[in-house]
Parts: C-alpha cells; sequence; structure tokens
C-alpha cells in the first residue's frame, strides 16, 4: 500500500536525514528565495544552504551566513532576481518531441511565403536524397490551404512532408505524393481525405488518416540517431528550466518495450540523460511490463535517471476533431458537418476495460494514468480508478480532463487522482470548445480553479510535441485565461483561472509530487537543489498575457546544487 495523499509534504520526516546544523554549506544561495514550503504561496526566504546536493536550511541572512565557510560556493542574486524551484513537466512524448529536433520549423512563419522561405534554407542545408519534414503551419493563420505546387518550387523534387501545428494534417510536395503512389486515382482512406482539386488531382493537402499515406514512406531515422535526437533535446529542455519531465509513451505501438523507453533507459546508463525521465508505457505493453518487473517509480535501468511512471490508457478522442466523448452532444452547426465517432464521441476504451487495466497495473505496483477530454471519458477514468485508489506508490492520473462535469470536480482529491494538465492546450483550443460545446464550454472547460479548490493536485505540462516545450506561456495563461495570440483579446473562463503561487506549485512542485517524489520540487530543507534564477519581473502581478512571465528565461539552472545550464 503507498501513500495515501500525494499533496503530503515531507519536510519533517526528512529532517532525521539531515546533517548536523553546524556543518559547514557547499553552497549558499542569497537574494529572494521561493521555497513553495507548505501548502500556498511562495515561501519567501533570504537564503538557502545546500550541502551533498540537498537544501539543509532555508531562512534569514543572518542565521546562514555562519554556516558558511571558506569552501562555500556563493550564489548572490542582483536586485531584479529571483530563484524558483526548477520546472518540470508532466505531460510530454519525449521521444517523438525529439524527432522533431531537425525537423523545419514553421510555427514562427506568419504567411506562406515566409514558411517556404523557411523551407528553402532547410533545403539547402540537406543532403541530397533526404526527405525534408517539418511541423508548425497553421491554415488559420495562413489563409489559405498550401499545395504540393507551392513546395515544389523550394525543395526542387526532394521529397517533402510538414505536418500542421496540431498534427492533423500533412502537406506533402509532389515528389513525396508520388513515392506514396497518391495520383487523381487513388481514393480516401476510411479515417481521412485526400484534398482534390477541381479535376480531381490531389493538391498536396493529406487531412486526418491520410497522412500516413505520404509519411509511412519517410525512412525511419536509426536507433542511434533517435538516441542523440532525445539527448540533446532534454539539454534544450534545461534551457527553460525544466530539469525533470514524465513521458506519456510514444504513440507507436512498442509491445516488447524495445523503443522510446528502452531509448531512455540506455542513455541514462550510459549518463546520456539531461534531465530526469518517468517514462510510461501503452495497454499493449502491460503483460511485458509486469513480466519484467517494472514498477512505477523504480529505476529502468542501472541508473536512478530514468524511472518507470505510468501505464497510460487512451479513454476518449480529441477536441478539434469532435471525438472526445461527452455526456450532452456536441453541438450541431459546425461547417465540418456531423461530428466523426456519433453525437457525443465514443469512450476508447469502456470503463470496464480501463478499470480491469488499472487492476491488473495496480496489483503489479503500475500506476495508471488516463487520457480524457471529454466529461464523460473523465466520470469514467475516476469510475475505472476508484477501485485502485492509493494501491500504488506513484499516485494514478488523469490526462488534460478538458471538460469536467461539476459533480466530478470533487472527486479527484479523495481518490488521489492527480489532474494532468496541459494549460497550453486553451490558447488553440478555446475557439474549438466554443464552437463545439457552445455555453458549456467556459461553464464546465478547463476547470483548474475547481479542481483544486476541492483539493485536485494540478500537475502542468505542455504535451510537446502538440503544443510547444516552452513552458512559460502555460504558466501564464494559467493565471490569465488569455493569450496575446487570441484577437480581439479576450478570455475563456476567468472564474478558472489560479492564483501565480497556485501556477507555479503546479509545474515546479507537482509534478515531483505526481512521480510520488516527496523530497523535490521545494527549496525547504531535506529537499533536492534543483533550482533556476529567473527575472524578478516574471512574478510581477497582475500577470499581462505575452508579458515577462509568458516569455522568461532562467539565467542559472542547478540540480542538486550543480550547474545543469548557464546562459
Ligand atoms: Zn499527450
Amino acid at each position: 500500500m503507498g501513500d495515501a495523499d500525494p499533496k503530503c509534504t515531507l519536510e519533517a520526516e526528512m529532517d532525521v536525514r539531515l546533517g548536523s546544523p553546524s556543518m559547514t554549506l557547499d553552497l549558499l544561495v542569497e537574494g529572494r528565495i521561493a521555497t513553495l514550503a507548505g501548502e500556498a504561496g511562495f515561501g519567501w526566504v533570504e537564503a538557502i544552504g545546500v550541502t551533498g546536493g540537498r537544501v539543509v536550511a532555508a531562512g534569514p541572512r543572518a542565521d546562514l551566513d555562519p554556516l558558511a565557510g571558506g569552501a562555500t560556493r556563493r550564489l548572490a542574486l542582483a536586485p531584479d532576481e529571483i530563484v524558483l524551484p526548477a520546472l518540470r513537466d508532466a505531460h510530454i512524448h519525449l521521444v517523438e518531441a525529439a524527432r522533431t529536433v531537425n525537423q523545419v520549423d514553421l510555427s514562427g512563419a506568419a504567411t506562406l511565403a515566409d514558411g517556404l522561405e523557411i523551407i528553402a534554407a532547410a533545403h539547402r542545408r540537406l543532403p541530397d536524397g533526404a526527405w525534408l519534414e517539418g511541423t508548425g503551419w497553421d491554415v488559420t493563420r495562413w489563409g489559405e490551404w498550401p499545395t504540393a505546387t507551392d513546395l515544389d518550387r523550394v525543395v526542387a523534387g526532394r521529397p517533402a512532408f510538414l505536418w500542421s501545428h496540431e498534427l492533423h494534417q500533412v502537406w506533402a510536395d509532389s515528389a513525396a505524393l508520388a513515392a506514396a503512389g497518391i495520383d487523381a486515382t487513388t481514393s480516401d482512406p476510411p479515417d481521412g481525405r485526400i484534398r482534390r482539386d477541381e479535376t480531381g488531382q490531389p493538391t498536396g493537402m493529406l487531412h486526418e488518416g491520410a497522412s500516413k499515406l505520404v509519411t509511412r514512406h519517410a525512412p525511419e531515422p536509426t536507433r542511434e540517431w533517435l538516441a542523440t535526437a532525445v539527448e540533446a533535446y532534454c539539454r534544450g529542455l534545461l534551457a527553460y528550466g525544466i530539469v525533470a519531465v514524465h513521458d506519456l509513451a510514444q504513440l507507436v505501438p512498442d509491445v516488447d518495450l524495445t523503443g522510446g523507453i528502452a531509448i531512455i533507459r540506455d542513455l541514462a546508463d550510459g549518463g546520456r540523460l539531461p534531465v530526469r525521465v518517468h517514462a510510461s508505457i501503452r495497454t499493449e505493453a502491460l503483460g511485458a511490463a509486469i513480466e519484467g518487473g517494472l514498477r512505477s517509480g523504480a529505476p529502468l535501468g542501472g541508473s536512478e535517471r530514468a524511472r518507470f511512471g505510468w501505464l497510460k490508457i487512451f479513454g476518449d478522442g480529441s477536441l478539434f476533431s469532435r471525438t472526445a466523448f461527452l455526456l450532452e452532444p456536441w453541438e450541431l452547426g459546425d461547417e465540418r458537418g456531423a461530428p466523426p465517432t456519433g453525437p457525443r464521441g465514443l469512450p476508447t476504451t469502456t470503463a470496464a476495460e480501463m478499470a480491469e487495466l488499472a487492476n491488473r497495473a495496480a496489483a503489479a505496483g503500475i500506476a495508471t494514468a488516463i487520457h480524457a477530454i471529454g466529461d464523460a471519458a473523465v466520470r469514467s477514468a475516476l469510475d475505472a480508478l476508484a477501485p485502485v485508489a492509493h494501491m500504488t506508490t506513484v499516485p494514478n492520473r488523469i490526462e488534460h480532463l478538458q471538460f469536467v462535469d461539476p459533480s466530478d470536480v470533487g472527486r479527484f482529491h479523495p481518490l488521489g487522482v492527480v489532474a494532468s494538465v496541459q494549460p497550453i492546450h486553451l490558447r488553440g483550443d478555446a475557439r474549438w470548445a466554443r464552437a463545439g460545446l457552445g455555453d458549456r464550454a467556459e461553464r464546465i472547460g478547463y476547470p483548474w480553479r475547481a479542481v483544486e479548490d476541492a483539493g485536485g493536485l494540478l500537475a502542468f505540462g505542455a504535451d510537446a510535441p502538440y503544443e510547444d516545450v516552452d513552458p512559460w506561456p502555460g504558466l501564464a495563461m494559467a493565471v490569465t485565461r488569455s493569450d496575446p495570440s487570441w484577437s480581439p483579446v479576450d478570455v475563456f473562463g476567468l472564474h478558472e483561472a489560479i492564483t501565480l503561487d497556485m501556477a507555479v506549485r503546479a509545474h515546479c512542485l507537482h509534478p515531483a509530487l505526481a512521480a510520488g517524489e516527496r523530497d523535490r520540487g521545494r527549496l525547504a530543507p531535506g529537499h533536492q537543489a534543483d533550482l533556476m534564477v529567473v527575472p524578478a519581473a516574471a512574478i510581477d502581478e497582475p500577470t499581462i498575457p505575452g508579458g515577462p512571465l509568458a516569455r522568461a528565461r532562467p539565467r542559472l539552472v542547478l540540480e542538486a546544487g550543480e550547474v545543469a545550464f548557464e546562459r
């Protein structure tokens, strides 16, 4: 049996493990330091002392100064700087995110012409014959569907395809269409559509499941290429202040655990994993995980750095595609016609199947994470997790919970179910939420405040690569429920905004608690000294959408008291 309450703090318990208060400090940090001690607020202190990678003292400068000796390193903050505990991302797809590192990024391209310029430059850097891949274009931003002919003009016969920013369509050039054998005679697959011109010729745009017709022809990267990409990507995370992530598994099946999770384990064992990772599996790998003795929270291999995370179950579909499972029907009148999986969407795994899987997992010490976007899926997920509440040392969790019936909001806390949310999803989702759910969207949508008020533990992530991994705009979104990209300036359900201190806790502390790690995420005595130095302006209130919080970057990141990143 595990811990009843993921929120329970460790300070008292940890004191017994600390050394004598008369010890000499390895490191003394002085300035404005948020410890996140206690249950709310920033817990400001003037100084913390670090020995052996852990905070051993926190309090007034005058109390800590005498603990410093000749060998003590000192970090004195400038008046316009503060220290926060380092960030942790509670929901990422690490291998898929890493695969995007050498892909063309069109998220900054305001127009098709800008996008083509970026693609042309990438084309010139690539060796002959290599496929060009990319992401980030947006038909709403560009105001037009790009075509194969557009792409042909800048890549000179090289096969090329680029995912839209929400990954629901692929824009391919003529060489990629030819490699896939797509022409006017090719029929649409059951789960997608090939966009065509008036004469029936494919235009180069492949919607939903039709994307695979092209993407499956791109050469697969080698395992060593992927490993190197994951390593480089994780090093990049440190520049945002992120020292740990929860990997919610690859989207491709990995029945025998030789895919992404093995890459992460081997990187850790080889000393090549720049951030701490909790890596998860999908349902088809549950048998192999149980057989292999994997337990949530335990190391994957010989290194402490990569640990086993969760069994990930898909409870429903998505908001954008209107396949999320709702208690009441989707709004009619969408220009795209009826929702593809029925008026209320559909569960992708039934409540009974989810309960059975969660139970099998819990009996083996494996906690469960359920993807649930719609209010009906969230209810089923809570029902499925109720019988296995508190059975594992790492808590169970629900991912996304974008719409929650008010009667279910209070169930997270008593069941010990972590609310794993990605505030930045709201940036792109707001208009689809209003279109798809009408009045309900703001009433029951993205209920961060309600879950927190009812005692639930919010753990923030960004769901990269589906959103940009930068955690800072999401922190601002949690507080403001608004984004500068929304025009005219708009706010989505302000009653569900949370306070800045709670948003910081949800990104710096709660992911640690959600992983059963009660000695991380705070800078109170007993906790590992994972911290970042950021501009004080980041926490000025009121928070401005697109302001100093949304644009913040640390100048220094320490993990266990050692420099992990320095600008
Ligand atoms: Zn995800």
